[in-house]
């Protein structure tokens, strides 16, 4: 049977998630417990507690306890033209038969109150979509697109559903010529990355601070990982970017400036360094609290980083 994944979003158009013209498949779940996180209803995922369903406006959401499936149904290329986010509403076809949550997408008027209650950092607008199902979605666009991004959440915890997407898109006489990308974390073991590889035409990896300690209190985990996956890459020629999310006085890149510039330039001349720029929107608790970041602290940060020879810079399209 061919593998499933939780996805918490489809987007069929992006041009800052790869290169060229993307489609963007968010997966549900992840490893970090980011302060900063901007969509943190996408860190857990739905234990089918229920607490959400009497807070629906709409009765969109149903809680089922059978077998019984519905059938999903995808969404008509006439939408995906337009431009719109790709509301999945497909349950899971696996033979479980536990609890879920189901999501009328047709009912849902996106007022996002179930997310507000949810105790667990969860959502219950996710679908489960197989290989099958995915590629189906991804055939619909493949004349608009140069290819696919797999992000999150934190994708690459659901890697086996990666690893046979990506590997039937390479195989695939109508889609390989699309690029398969990853955005990521950076917390995948070499393992898993060996497993990935012979399918993965490049990743965008995230290193939220220079420091162990910066990067513990941002995240709740080390970035010992994070080193080791973006080496990983590099030594295999796929690494395309790396990202920092700039959050001043919260990040330590300017605080460890010439380290930091020094590791980054002496990574191959080809990679991307995108400096993005943190702000409130999504971000709860503590670090709705921090400074966001301008567009002269964005500069100063390159500048920076130029003075020490990284070269590749490219710099957020966005500020909020
Ligand atoms: S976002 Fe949709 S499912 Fe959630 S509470 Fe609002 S209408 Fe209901
Ligand atoms: S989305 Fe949250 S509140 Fe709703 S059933 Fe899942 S875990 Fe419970």
């Amino acid at each position: 049977m061919s593998k499933h994944a939780v996805v918490s979003q489809i987007l069929p158009f992006s041009c800052v998630d790869g290169p060229g013209s993307r489609l963007v498949i968010f997966l549900q779940g992840c490893n970090y417990q980011c302060k900063n996180c901007h969509n943190p209803h996408t860190i857990s995922l739905c234990d089918a507690c229920g607490d959400c369903i009497d807070s629906c406006p709409e009765q969109a959401l149903s809680l089922i306890h059978s077998q019984a499936m519905p059938l999903p149904q995808l969404r008509s290329q006439e939408m995906l033209l337009h431009g719109d986010l790709i509301p999945v509403n497909h349950s899971p076809s696996s033979s479980q038969s536990k609890p879920h949550i189901v999501w009328d997408s047709t009912k849902c008027s996106q007022c996002d109150t179930c997310i507000t209650v949810c105790p667990r950092q969860s959502t219950p607008k996710t679908s489960h979509y197989s290989v099958e199902q995915m590629l189906e979605v991804i055939y619909g666009q493949r004349h608009f697109i140069n290819g696919i991004t797999l992000s999150g959440g934190e994708a690459s915890l659901q890697l086996p559903f990666i690893i046979e997407l990506f590997s039937a898109i390479k195989s695939s006489e109508h889609l390989s010529h699309l690029s398969c990308m990853l955005d990521t974390n950076g917390s995948l073991s070499s393992t898993g990355w060996h497993k990935l590889l012979p399918f993965l035409d490049g990743a965008m990896v995230d290193l939220k601070a220079w420091q162990q300690d910066t990067h513990h209190y941002i995240t709740g985990r080390d970035n010992h990982s994070v080193f080791t996956s973006i080496e990983l890459l590099v030594q295999h020629n796929k690494l395309y970017e790396v990202r920092l999310l700039h959050i001043p006085g919260i990040t330590d890149y300017e605080h460890d400036i010439d380290a930091l510039g020094g590791y980054l330039s002496n990574l191959p001349t080809e990679t991307r360094v995108k400096l993005n720029a943190f702000h409130h929107h999504g971000v709860k608790g503590i670090g709705s609290t921090w400074p966001q970041c301008t567009q002269a602290d964005i500069a100063r940060l390159a500048n920076q980083l130029t003075q020490r020879g990284v070269t590749n810079i490219v710099l957020p399209s966005l500020y909020i």
